[in-house]
């Protein structure tokens, strides 16, 4: 059978010889876990993925979901494969068994989610949207709140959601007009009208909690008065039991060009005055709470960029493999030539490798940052620790954002490795690549996350951070320059760095002086070739590994598969990255020409 979702054998190459995952279950924290039973776990979500989720994906885009007489309906086939993940046990699979969860390494779980997660996205909304919802009331509710509402959010009893937008208040969260006004027994009112909210509405689970934000009566203008409202769909009674509905409505869905199996829903707050939410943590502190969940839920939307981009190579190289078309370059001019499956032809083995480079290296970094998750709990020294935290700190927004478009960008090749086919609904390619368009628009767009990471993450520690970033890359190119095989590559990419280094040390000074607008108008540039480096960074890591595999034993069974790895590398490093240095001294040019454009000038 074809291979459409990640191969074991590449997760586990990054996993155990890439990120050592194997040390994580002699740690104190995960005393009882061994190898042999994660591999057990893993082998058993991808079998469920395979059966259960990766046939909803097309099912779903096509039945969609529907709104009649106030009522969101999901298509059936994602009821089933919900109930599949919540019998699996598979909903939060890191959190405390105490709660629901499984208690595994924060590296364990993304490679569950790969299978999991990535085979439907628009299922994720429904399975594990709750956990982001938990996990804020684990951090920052009472003892009351974590006993109502934890566990059946953690084990997806009950769904989650994250409510932020408005109509006015998009980007600017701050613009925000929902009120919430205090009751004599402590609990708020809520009222004001919210849009595009992820799962908001559906009939997959008895009750919905909503994170809401909306600001208390007489608090500051603008993010200073944001407070957090947990608002339940029905309200929950002390003994956990369903109470009344709580005056939310679902008031629409919205129609979109992706995600059909998603409800993306407007609610409305208190219609008749009688929607009541409980304040979590304190007053004014909204923002700061939800970026908790926002930070969680950024990775996971550049983790969805970059399944959506494995789903769609497989695919694209399954059908490579058998569609057979044109003669073999050699053999153009023999009218008796036999055609060959596209795979052989030069310019669909470009196509084929480029995607191959960036689904693999998308992937390394989505782990790596995961197991930063776990390290920052579990390493043993505190400077390692720290390490750790300021790399999930300075990665998160070149994860979202990067993969996020890479995602898609793969996805649109994949359209073009099927020719006119992948442009049909026949066939998968075009559907993955209208899915996955959004995770380059939510959880903050792409130019937020470029205006973060410029603003934000490089100015990190006087941008000691940023250098520690570039100092880890150094590493890996130091041991792979000990290697007569990869030098060639551990050059290209120092010089990379290098290159890098300047760049930041540019803009960076840019964005504090006079210029600041031009920095900001080449912020998103600046992500985006971080975003390539970081790339090269993991496939010269992932070269080293396999090269130090090979050389332990050169004869062994899975030859082929490390020297795929060393020859990935080498198309990305000296293929993608020659551009990368010239989009670099593109932004140390620092244009302004978008900026000083008349605004009539545009057209
Ligand atoms: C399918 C779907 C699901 C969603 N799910 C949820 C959800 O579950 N919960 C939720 O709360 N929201 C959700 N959203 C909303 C989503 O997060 C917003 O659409 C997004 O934040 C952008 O806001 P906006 O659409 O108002 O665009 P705008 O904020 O109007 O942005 C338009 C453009 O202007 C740019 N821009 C805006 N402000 C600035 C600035 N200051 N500097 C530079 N550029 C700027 C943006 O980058 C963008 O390119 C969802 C949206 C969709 C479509």
């Amino acid at each position: 059978m074809a291979q459409l979702i990640a191969d074991r054998k590449e997760i586990d190459f990054i996993l155990y010889e890439l990120l050592d995952a194997a040390q994580l279950f002699k740690h104190e924290k995960f005393k009882g876990l061994s190898k042999k039973m994660v591999d057990m776990i893993i082998s058993e979500a991808r079998k469920l993925s395979i059966k259960e989720i990766l046939p909803t994906l097309a099912q779903s885009d096509k039945d969609g979901v529907r709104f009649e007489k106030g009522q969101v309906t999901v298509p059936q086939s994602l009821h089933r494969a919900r109930k599949a993940v919540r019998d699996a046990e598979l909903t939060s699979t890191m959190e405390d068994p105490e709660w629901g969860g499984q208690g595994l390494p924060h590296l364990v779980s993304v490679a569950l989610g790969e299978y999991v997660v990535g085979a439907n996205y628009s299922l994720s909304g429904y399975t594990h949207m709750g956990h982001g919802t938990g996990k804020m009331i684990e951090l920052f509710g009472t003892d009351l709140l974590k006993e109502l509402f934890l566990e059946n959010l953690y084990t997806a009893k009950w769904s989650g959601t994250m409510v932020l937008t408005e109509p006015e208040a998009g980007s600017d969260v701050g613009a925000l007009t929902t009120t919430a006004k205090k009751n004599a027994d402590g609990t708020y009112n809520i009222t004001g009208n919210k849009i595009f909210i992820t799962a908001g509405d559906h009939d997959l689970a008895e009750n919905i909690i909503h994170p809401v934000l909306a600001r208390i009566e007489g608090a500051p203008e603008g993010s200073a008065g944001i407070s957090i409202f947990i608002v339940p769909k029905f309200r929950v009674n002390k003994d956990k039991t369903i109470g009344e509905l709580n005056d939310v409505q679902c008031v629409g869905i919205e129609k979109k060009m992706g995600m059909h199996g998603s409800a993306t829903c407007s609610l409305s707050f208190g219609a008749n005055g009688k929607c009541k939410g409980v304040l979590l943590g304190r007053e004014n502190k909204g923002l700061q709470i939800m970026f908790h969940m926002m930070n969680e839920a950024r990775l996971s939307v550049g983790f969805q960029g970059s399944s959506a981009a494995s789903l769609a190579y497989l695919y694209a190289l399954d059908y490579a493999r058998q569609r057979i078309q044109g003669k073999d370059l050699a053999g153009f001019k023999d009218p008796n030539a036999k055609s060959i499956p596209i795979i052989k032809h030069p310019d669909v083995r470009r196509m084929l490798t480029w995607m191959k480079a960036h689904v693999d290296g998308m992937r390394s970094l989505v782990f790596y940052v995961s197991a930063c998750f776990d390290r920052k709990k579990t390493s043993t020294t505190k400077a390692d620790r720290k390490l750790a935290g300021d790399m999930i700190d300075l990665l998160t927004p070149v994860v979202k954002a990067y993969c996020s478009e890479k995602g898609f960008d793969v996805c649109v090749e994949a359209i073009q490795v099927y020719g006119g086919y992948g442009f049909t609904s026949e066939f998968p390619v075009e559907q993955l690549a209208r899915d996955v368009k959004i995770a380059s628009i939510y959880e903050g767009t792409n130019g937020i996350q470029a205006m973060d990471f410029l603003g934000r993450k490089l100015g990190m520690e006087k941008g000691a951070v940023f250098m520690n970033f570039l100092n880890e890359i150094n590493k890996v190119i130091a041991a792979a320059k000990e290697k007569e095989s990869l030098a060639l590559l551990a050059h290209a990419l120092s010089k990379q760095v290098e290159s890098l280094g300047a760049t930041a040390m540019i803009i960076g000074q840019a964005a504090m002086s006079e210029k600041y607008a031009t920095a900001f108008a080449n912020a998103h540039p600046f992500l985006d070739v971080t975003g390539d480096v970081t790339i090269g960074w993991m496939h010269l890591w992932r070269a080293l590994t396999a090269t130090t595999a090979l050389e332990k034993n050169p004869k062994q069974k899975d030859r082929i598969f490390y020297e795929g790895i060393i020859t990935t590398a080498r198309f990305y490093i000296e293929t993608v990255l020659p551009v990368t240095f010239g989009k670099m001294k593109a932004v140390q040019g620092l244009c302004d020409a978008a900026l000083i454009m008349e605004d009539q000038a545009f057209g």
